[in-house]
């Protein structure tokens, strides 16, 4: 007998910083997806998104050709059109008429096509990347003090640390095997203390021994803070090792501040713990004073000279699967590349004679927020956007999709069809994760190979394919690369150029394909010594003056567990739908009676820069004051559900990265006439006031609601789900406002569509399970007799459903993490449902207050 099956191919994982290694099996029924035991970064262990990989591979929705006007094309023509519109555009308005705008998902050789392209022979910097909204403030942050932006340390350090802090980052559900990492390592030696920071109380907070629900905006008043108390305890051992100790205790001690809680208790575990790292994410960078912000974390590592030794240091937790190799590579409009300045005339030179390039960007390009500005008044004629999607991700998103409607002559790459593709002027298929090969590199400086495992669907084609064929076409030389193998040799020959002017990032030397963490120091860390990259080596600490915080109700936005960005991916695999299937904002107890908001109602969500509706989920993790949202949801799947709509997303002045995480809304009840839960073996898109859908295995749900009712549900349903001549079967109790229709050809149900008064109650589990099965006489919307309703999805991989854990943990079949693995396999797998399961054993054992 044949053996259809291949040895597994080495690969990283297409999602988040952490940079999971992947190993991919090709097999008869199609890849298996396994964490790669041997990767330094994740050593087997995998999270939801990550294993449920496999499930994201399928054809539905990609882009197969070029289209040039919606039509489609071949690449000659639609490359030739591109390079004669930007040659045209650059001849008559100049070279800051142009602009890429690219994505942390870009590998690095397509990062650095681009950047050689604009910045070598354009001869503009205005190249910038979507990871300008994740992380920039943390690259200003680190020039600033470290005179480069190199992160010292590394994931070994959150093992081998004895207090772990995280601030602004729900490790658990945004970078989860590296909250495993932590996790495993505090079971094993629970003397490892944990402080979570965030006004919310999230799923990180699960394993915290402190929980500081600070005010929104006074992180660095609680940094400062602690720098004020390291001195008055004496401990800024590095006073006179760094530079500003002064200046920054000054300011320190000027700009205390009410942080809401009291900081005694971690201000004692910090000063008393030498081996400290402190990590921080999106909730520190997205900030209109984000540089500020890490600046005043790493005064306080700085002062003490708790860095870049084993198991101390701050940590930039980095979104995006190759955010730190777009830094690398000079993929933003303030860097060059190889860690060498733009403002540096003999660096610059050394670029230029490397590429050979007729000139050389001498000043900082546009950044992301000022290219959408810039086209809006005319400045950039021309735009390239390249794996990403601004019409969502970008604050002011519907702002931003009007100066892309806007906009001369727009390009757009991408996988699948997008808010901005449809706005583009010319259409490139990308070949995604899986078809195309190069590298990323992930938070703690590993370089790691992605690796092409399928032949690229259609005519999809690399990123860096594409713009060296723009380059050739344009008349530029040094294009010519073979393949993806040729375009990194090019950028390890240029980093070594780059050593020999002084820059740590020289890779020229490294070898093999393999994982491997990129430095010279013995030990893989920066500055445990004391030396750094500035002119006199020594670290900078920065005054830092903390900003008021705004009083209005404010909107907090953030990630779910099992989604990834717009869901373009993860939103084609079922398991991952079931966490969490339609957008949803946080609101506090307090808030939601003040308001009139109802549990599982809708609230319309806005401001002057848009409007939101969002089912509401009553919670006090929520801080009163304070609502939380999303950011998924697109205009494919939930148009209402748009938050990026909200944001007005004001620049931190040093970095220019976005205030994602700020916006004042004001919320109301949405006056839903009628509710609704719709299921379709087939494709549907629902036209009602509010709409969110999402996959099952076996087709597509939807969660609706509208604020007059159809005057014929039966014609109604048969125009959505496009099934003129299905059999229905419809029950109406007029006087609870309730209707049941199921629609079935040839005895099986095809779809069903249930709607009340109010929010629909049913098991959508079961609805979605008796979809594409004979139809049944009655449709109950309930499981049948002596079968449980196993509630909405908690672990993704086995399918446990929360009622399921529950009704385990309360006849006492479960009572921790162990047995809940064993009876029911939650939690067993990839374990990123364990904070879930922990609030839910915590909550439920709670002992009972005697009266
Ligand atoms: Fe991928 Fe999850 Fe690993 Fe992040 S933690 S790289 S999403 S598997």
């Amino acid at each position: 007998m044949k053996d259809t099956t291949s040895q597994p191919i080495r690969t990283t994982c297409p999602y988040c910083g952490v940079g999971c290694g992947i190993l991919v099996t090709p097999g008869p029924e199609g890849v298996t997806v396994a964490g790669d035991p041997d990767h330094p970064a994740n050593f087997g262990r995998l999270c939801s998104k990550g294993s449920a990989l496999a499930e994201t591979l399928g054809t539905e929705g990609r882009l197969l050709t070029p289209l040039i006007g919606g039509r489609t094309s071949g690449w000659d023509r639609a490359l030739d059109l591109i390079a004669r519109r930007f040659t045209r555009t650059i001849a008559e308005y100049g070279p800051d008429s142009v602009a890429f705008y690219g994505s942390g998902q870009m590998l690095t050789e397509d990062y650095y096509a681009a950047n050689k392209l604009m910045k070598g022979f354009v001869g503009s910097a205005n190249i910038d990347t979507n990871s300008r909204l994740c992380m920039a403030s943390s690259v200003a942050g680190h020039i600033r003090a470290f005179g480069s932006d190199t992160v010292p340390g590394l994931y070994e350090d959150f093992e081998l640390a004895d207090l772990v802090v995280l601030v602004g980052s729900n490790l658990g559900w945004c970078h989860p095997v590296l909250y495993q990492r932590l996790l495993a390592a505090k079971e094993a030696r629970p003397a490892l203390r944990v402080v979570v920071i965030d006004p919310r109380r999230t799923a990180t907070c699960d394993i915290a021994d402190l929980h500081l629900p600070i005010t929104p905006g006074s992180d660095a008043a609680l940094w400062n803070a602690l720098l004020v108390e390291i001195d008055a305890r004496g401990l800024g051992q590095w006073r006179n090792r760094v530079a500003g100790y002064d200046e920054a205790l000054a300011a320190a001690r000027a700009g205390s501040r009410d942080c809401g809680t009291d900081l005694t208790a971690f201000i004692e575990m910090w000063c008393s713990t030498e081996r400290v790292v402190t990590a921080y994410s999106q909730g520190i960078n997205q900030s209109d004073s984000g540089t500020d912000k890490v600046n005043a974390i790493l005064n306080c590592h700085l002062a003490t000279g708790r860095i870049g030794r084993p198991g101390m240091g701050p940590f930039s937790v980095t979104g995006q699967p190759n955010a730190m190799g777009g830094r690398e590579v000079g993929g933003l409009a303030n860097t060059l590349t190889c860690h060498l300045s733009l403002d540096d005339p003999a660096h610059r030179s050394a670029v230029q004679s490397f590429w050979n390039s007729p000139r050389i960007a001498s000043r900082p390009g546009l950044k992301a927020v000022e290219i959408f500005e810039a086209i809006e008044d005319g400045r950039i004629k021309a735009l390239w956007v390249m794996g990403t999607n601004p019409t969502i991700s970008m604050p002011e998103a519907d702002r931003v999709a009007r100066a892309l409607e806007s906009c001369d002559f727009l390009v757009a790459s991408d996988m699948v069809s997008t808010g901005t593709t449809r706005r583009a002027d010319v259409v490139l298929p990308a070949a995604p994760w899986g078809e195309r090969s190069g590298h990323v590199t992930n938070s703690e400086r590993r370089i790691s190979p992605q690796r092409a495992f399928l032949p690229p669907l259609g005519l999809a084609r690399a990123d860096w394919q594409a713009i060296a064929g723009v380059a050739q076409r344009m008349g530029f030389a040094g294009f010519d690369w073979a393949d993806a193998d040729a375009v990194f040799a090019e950028f390890k020959a240029l980093s070594g150029v780059a050593g020999t002017l002084g820059a740590d990032f020289d890779i020229s030397g490294l070898s093999g394909d393999v994982p491997a963490l990129w430095g010279n120091r013995p030990d893989g860390r920066f500055f445990g010594d004391g030396l750094f990259h500035t002119q006199d080596g020594r670290g900078r600490m920065i005054a830092v003056t903390p900003r008021a915080a705004t009083p209005q109700m404010r909107l907090n936005t953030g990630r779910i567990r099992d989604q990834w960005h717009s869901m373009t991916r993860t939103g084609r695999a079922p398991r991952l739908n079931a966490h969490i299937a339609e957008p949803f904002v946080e609101v506090h107890p307090k808030d939601a009676a003040r308001l009139g908001l109802a549990p599982a109602g809708l609230a319309a969500v806005e401001n002057r820069h848009g409007r939101a509706i969002l089912r509401v989920l009553v919670t006090d993790r929520t801080a009163p004051g304070q609502v939380f949202a999303p950011i998924h949801w697109t205009e494919a799947n939930a148009p209402s559900g748009r938050v990026g709509a909200l944001v007005p997303g004001a620049p931190d002045p040093v970095s220019g990265q976005p205030a994602l995480k700020e916006a004042s809304v004001t919320l109301s009840p949405f006056r839903a006439a009628w509710f609704g839960f719709a299921a379709s073996a087939r494709p549907f898109t629902p036209a009602c006031d509010y709409w969110a859908t999402a996959r099952f295995a076996g087709g597509l749900r939807a969660e609706l609601a509208g604020t007059a009712p159809p005057s014929d549900w039966e014609d109604y349903a048969r125009t959505l789900f496009g099934l003129p001549g299905a059999e229905a079967a419809v029950l109406t109790d007029r006087a609870r406002g309730l209707m049941r229709l199921s629609l079935s050809e040839g005895g099986i149900l095809m779809a069903a569509l249930f709607c009340a008064a109010q929010p629909v109650a049913l098991s959508r589990k079961t609805v979605c399970d008796m979809i594409g099965q004979p139809a049944p006489a009655i449709l109950t919307g309930q499981p049948p007799v002596g079968r449980a309703d196993p509630g909405p999805t908690v672990c993704a991989c086995l399918g446990v459903g929360r009622n399921t854990i529950r009704d385990a943990i309360r006849d006492g079949r479960c009572g921790d993490l162990g047995s809940l693995g064993r009876e029911l396999g939650a939690g067993s797998s990839c374990g990123s449902c364990k904070p879930e399961l922990r609030a839910l054993l915590a909550t439920m054992l709670e002992p009972v207050p005697s009266a």
